[in-house]
């Protein structure tokens, strides 16, 4: 057959979305696909599963009926969280060509090439137990990332998998234990991604905990530190990583780097209520976090601070809630993401007792949103006339700031989307006047990577074993 047109659809988070990228590339090279598809078009689907919730899970399977009924003829690969740990489930359902159970670009290409193969139709059985182990290895990165498709801000995945247990949590029993890509190797794809991205989002499932398993053991502020001096184009962003693993030394680099560290941080609390983090076999207390948000803030200044909150986890009572509340209250957050507790088979938090009613959850949800929008929009205004540096996103004519403000673009011609802009901020912080692109990371970061040019997945040093 002709070029084979790939649709990719990816469910979750960041760390997911690293992964298809890989896929797409591994896929591009291997049977030189390279053409777009749309869902209806497609003679192969990717679609890349997140098991975060049950709910999760049945979107994935909701899809999968989807391009069913609407591209019978299409092969449907399913890989990712929920094709882990739910392989069995997915190889039964109609119209599914192959299962991997994991992230394995390579184990996908394996999957897509048989399915795509003159036993066009059959059914392709992949990941054992056995593959499981290794599709975590190489779902930390043996290769390397060349773009993000369509996307001004690259997602740079230093490292995956976790060492926490989080009671609610299913994507460590996916995933795996914590693995750090060796810093080498993180840094040439920063080198790469440069290329095309103004901004790196450094990304993983446990960021916090990067370094640890390497010999010798480093730390992810020695990585920043290495490619904020080593890659000098883009800016950089931290991903979600935990309050109390952020040291000093990070939070001095965010106050001192001029913004290509991005002075921004999305620190989960899950609960402002001791009871309940106990419960959720969190680690930290209510105070630790709060302390360390407060001297993060003192440092920093101007700081783009988030944090995921779950509400209605099993036992939350109203006093427990009211503890969340006047946490976010006190604290200098700018944004929130809260998500009703939604349980998750096979996680110790789907058997605990007290379970507590979605009317409740939601109501608890809505309050804390609406304190967001109401502390998000006291920062922005707060911000109002600042100079700014900005990335463009997307064609949808909004740009980022280095503290996390969402802004409309005002400017006559459109800016270039492959560099940073500088500009200032309306005085009520919500748009952005551009002046004069500030970078060209075009020809700032024109490093050469062996494999590159011929478009193959590199190898650049030796990956440690997991
Ligand atoms: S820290 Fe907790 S929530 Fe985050 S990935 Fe690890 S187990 Fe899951």
């Amino acid at each position: 057959m002709g070029s084979a047109r790939v649709h990719y659809r990816t469910f979750g988070c960041k760390a997911n979305q690293y992964d298809t990228e890989r896929m797409r590339q591994r896929l591009e090279v291997g049977l030189a696909t390279g053409v777009p598809a749309t869902l209806d078009d497609a003679d192969l689907c990717v679609i890349n599963t997140c098991t975060v919730t049950n709910r999760a899970d049945a979107d994935a399977r909701r899809y999968i009926r989807r391009v069913g009924r609407r591209n019978p003829d299409a092969e449907v690969v399913v890989a990712g969280c929920s094709a882990a740990l739910r392989a069995r489930e997915y190889r039964a359902m109609d119209g599914v060509s192959a299962v991997v159970e994991g992230h394995d670009p390579a184990a996908v290409l394996a999957a897509a090439s048989r399915a795509l193969g003159p036993r066009r139709g059959g059914l392709v059985q992949m990941g054992t137990r056995a593959t499981l182990e290794r599709t975590h290895m190489e779902a930390v990165g043996a290769g390397v990332l060349r773009h993000r498709a369509g996307a001004t801000r690259g997602w740079l995945k230093v490292q995956d998998g976790c060492d926490r247990k989080c009671a609610f949590c299913a994507t460590r029993l996916a995933r795996g234990r914590s693995r750090s890509r060796h810093p080498d190797r993180v840094v040439a794809e920063a080198r790469v991604l440069a290329r095309s991205h103004p901004e790196l989002v450094v990304t993983g499932v446990h960021i916090g905990h990067y370094g640890r398993d390497l010999d010798p053991p480093s730390s992810l502020t020695a990585l920043v530190r290495r490619l904020l001096d080593e890659v000098p184009g883009p800016r950089l962003r931290l991903g979600s990583i935990e309050a109390t693993e952020i040291d000093d030394p990070m939070v001095d680099l965010m106050a001192t780097s001029g913004g290509r560290l991005a002075p921004h941080l999305h620190m989960p609390l899950q609960s402002g209520a001791d009871p309940v983090l106990r419960r959720m076999r969190r680690w930290h207390t209510r105070e630790q976090y709060r302390r360390r948000a407060l001297e993060i803030a003192a440092s920093v200044g101007s700081v783009g601070l988030g944090a995921d909150i779950i509400t209605g986890f099993p036992g939350e009572t109203s006093a427990d809630h009211a503890r969340t509340v006047s946490l976010v209250e006190e604290l200098p957050f700018t944004y929130l993401h809260v998500f009703p507790y939604s349980p998750r088979d096979g996680t110790v938090a789907a058997g605990l007792s007290g379970p507590v009613a979605q009317r409740v959850s939601r109501e608890r949800g809505r309050e804390l949103r609406a304190l967001a929008d109401e502390k998000g929009t006291r920062y922005a205004s707060r911000r109002g006339g600042a100079e700014v540096e900005v990335v463009m996103e997307g064609t949808g004519g909004t740009a980022l700031t280095g503290d996390y403000l969402r802004v409309a673009v005002e400017s006559a011609r459109r800016p270039d989307p492959l560099v940073l802009h500088r500009g200032r901020l309306s005085s009520d912080g919500t748009g952005v006047r551009i002046d004069a692109a500030t970078s060209d990371t075009l020809n700032q970061t024109g490093t050469t990577v062996p494999g590159d040019a011929n478009g193959q997945e590199t190898d650049i040093g030796a990956e440690r074993p997991a």
